[in-house]
């Protein structure tokens, strides 16, 4: 009996032992992507920031981190030139779709904002960011331009001046990424990258940040495809593809 009971002992041992460095093991080859074969260790989180809200806040706040300039706090943002819908609802549906897609490859999703109520200055919702645990933040926003401009854009630091080298390294390629996996999921060329140290969200990232404008809401036609559920799980899974190539390339 002592015998049985010392075995089993150990084989519980062996098998507490063993069973965070199998899982690791499995996820190091990168072939998992559910949420089963997740370990926790290795479980990352993405931060969704739904662009603006219902008002804009007019006050402004400092713009970098040891910069005398200041900007507005939140702007209002754009709306559709044929559905009249406004950006900030538009920006919190596709974000709604991305937090689904993500959770159903297995990461955590923290999202800035769940309604059209989020009164906090890009400043705040940036510290919020920093602050929520994230491996990674990404700002979800339309862009407004000409009637013919189509296609996602992505802002991205210009330099490592506020962010510091290592975020500006890891920004710039999550920005890549996004960008060339949500213009192929959408079947669009890219409309580019601008790089920038003029974005408040992105001048006080402690985590790589990067904003991405989904398409143009000042096309009839890209406005429409916005604000349409297929288009936004499509925009879902090329932001999401290009989240796992992220991951996959930076760790
Ligand atoms: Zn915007």
């Amino acid at each position: 009996m002592r015998k049985k009971t010392l075995i089993t002992i150990c084989t519980l041992l062996l098998t507490f032992l063993l069973v965070p460095v199998t899982s690791q093991a499995v996820e190091a080859t990168g072939s998992t992507r559910t949420k089963k074969t997740k370990s926790v260790a290795t479980v990352k989180t993405v931060f969704v920031a739904a662009g603006h809200q219902r008002r804009g806040i007019s006050s402004r706040e400092r713009l970098a981190p040891g910069s005398s300039s200041r900007k507005a706090k939140l702007t209002s943002g754009t709306s559709g030139v044929s559905t009249h819908i406004p950006e900030y609802k538009t920006n919190l549906a596709i974000a709604k779709a991305v937090r689904k897609e993500l959770e159903k490859r297995g990461y955590r999703v923290v999202m800035l904002r769940t309604t059209n109520n989020c009164p906090l200055s890009n400043q705040q919702r940036t510290k919020k960011a920093n602050k929520s645990g994230a491996d990674i933040h990404v700002c979800i926003h339309c862009n407004a331009a000409g009637r013919g401009a189509t296609g996602p854009l992505v802002c991205v630091p210009a330099s490592s001046r506020y962010v510091g080298k290592k975020i500006y390294k890891k920004s710039r390629l999550l920005g890549r990424l996004l960008l060339s996996n949500t213009a192929k999921a959408v079947k669009k060329k890219s409309h580019g990258t601008l790089r920038s140290n003029y974005y408040t969200t992105i001048n006080w990232a402690k985590i790589p940040t990067v904003i991405l404008e989904c398409g143009f809401m000042s096309n009839p036609r890209e406005d429409r495809q916005l604000n349409s559920k297929s288009y936004q799980k499509k925009l879902a899974r090329g932001i999401s593809d290009g989240i796992d190539k992220y991951f996959s390339k930076s760790e």
